[in-house]
């Protein structure tokens, strides 16, 4: 589903005109389509049909309270990275028997924390973090249900900033070691381990890397139950990718059919992780030209959205479509354009190498494709402040995160005494 549509030449999202976003939330800004979130969510859930399995949505791709709030009514779960991302997920009113905890540098606090609020299970990416979790638990006096998640050596065929299940990432520990690992939570007090969990990557458009993937996940989850391990779950990860531009969109039906015909029959209950999947294609950035500056290559379009307020660009050498508000004139010419922010660098581009329209100062464009790893990964450097979120619902729309305001930002700075 798209997250915009023109309608007389003015780019809306549901039946909110993105003119009127700009003139009453100010640019740039992010907007979200909550019937595409919703729409993403069902298909997923149908796709899975059968499945004894659970969605825990990965909420780093975007972990505004509202938006996990939103697949927390239509069932989701929640997959977490730290313990900040806990709190928003039981902020949103996730139940704690619904949040998984992953990531491979978990500090004792948190997952203190996670043991106190009960989550249902803990993803171990070492034998040093089983360690410590057995530890922790016993302290606690409580007992650490878990998963260890399994670095299944696989290419997943991505970007290399974002394949994770390589022996040369850091994720997961290594599967020759797997069974050694699992006997030793077997034996450590506080421990029960559960399942195997995988995770091999973001933006895999290819599916058949995680047929190799979870071959091995179903090979260790036999083996293990000969050594005398009772594996009743699996969590599968996320990583589905999506369209950005070019790319084929990887096949959910093709997806689920791997799951079936490698993990489906060993009895388990199955997570699935998607987080790009869910949230990529339900947001835009709203921007507006500052200026346009005619080079003797191309035109630079100088907008006043930059790498702080969607940093994929420039870490990911990333894609994003790029429409304008107003439909211009038919037979316009378009324009070789590289697309711009305001900050201090060079590396601070949002496009480039583009046909657009012509453009002009005031203008509105969209970054399409913008709900996944967008905010979230947004910095306030050059002193911009944090950029605000505005979820559409048909003819309604609610910010639901305002823009931060230079005083609040000035705040934070503390100069100490000695310096007075
Ligand atoms: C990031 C992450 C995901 C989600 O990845 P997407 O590519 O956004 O689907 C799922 N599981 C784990 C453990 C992750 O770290």
């Amino acid at each position: 589903m798209n997250a915009t549509v023109y309608r007389n030449g003015r780019l809306h999202m549901e039946a909110v005109p993105l003119e009127r976003l700009a003139a009453e939330v100010g640019t740039p800004v992010y907007c979200y389509s909550l019937a595409a979130l919703q729409q993403n969510y069902r298909d997923f859930v149908s796709a899975a049909d059968g499945l004894n399995a659970a969605v825990c949505y990965a909420v780093k791709a975007n972990s505004n309270v509202a938006i996990i709030a939103a697949l927390n009514r239509l069932g989701a779960g929640a997959d977490v990275v730290s313990i900040g991302e806990m709190r928003r997920a039981l902020a949103a009113g996730v139940p704690a028997g619904k949040i998984v905890f992953s990531g491979v540098g978990k500090k004792k606090a948190e997952m203190a924390e996670a043991l106190q609020a009960g989550i249902m299970q803990i993803n171990v990416e070492s034998e040093a973090e089983l360690r410590l979790l057995s530890d922790v638990a016993v302290a606690a006096g409580k007992t650490a249900t878990l998963a260890v998640r399994i670095n299944p050596d696989v290419d997943a065929g991505t970007h290399a900033k974002i394949t994770t299940g390589k022996k040369e990432n850091k994720f997961g520990v290594d599967y020759d070691h797997a069974r050694r690992v699992y006997a030793v939570a077997k034996q450590l007090p506080g421990l029960n381990p559960v399942g195997v969990a995988v995770h091999i990557g973001s933006q895999i458009t290819d599916v058949k890397p995680y047929r190799a993937a979870y071959e091995l996940v179903a090979e260790l989850v036999r083996n293990l139950r000969r050594d005398g391990i009772a594996i009743d779950r699996i969590d599968l990860g996320g990583g589905l990718g999506i369209v950005y531009g070019q790319e084929n969109a990887p096949s959910l039906t093709e997806y689920m059919k791997i799951v079936r015909e490698t993990v489906g029959d060993l009895g388990c209950h199955l997570t699935f992780e998607p987080g790009r999947w869910m949230v990529g294609n339900i947001g835009v950035l709203l921007a507006e030209v500052i200026y346009v500056k005619p080079g003797q290559a191309r035109n630079f379009v100088v907008v006043d959205a930059a790498m702080n307020d969607l940093i994929r660009p420039t870490l990911y050498e990333a894609y994003h479509g790029i429409k304008p508000v107003i439909l211009p004139e038919s037979g316009a010419e378009s324009v070789l354009s590289d697309v711009v922010g305001p900050i201090c660098e060079s590396g601070d581009y949002l496009a480039k190498g583009r046909e657009l329209p012509p453009l002009a100062s005031g203008d509105l464009i969209v970054l399409e494709s913008a709900g996944a790893y967008g905010a979230v990964m947004a910095s306030t450097y050059n002193t911009r402040p944090l950029v605000p979120e505005v979820l559409v619902d048909g003819e309604r729309y609610a910010v639901i995160r305002p823009r931060q305001t230079l005083e609040e930002l000035l705040a934070a700075d503390r100069v100490p005494p000695w310096l007075k």
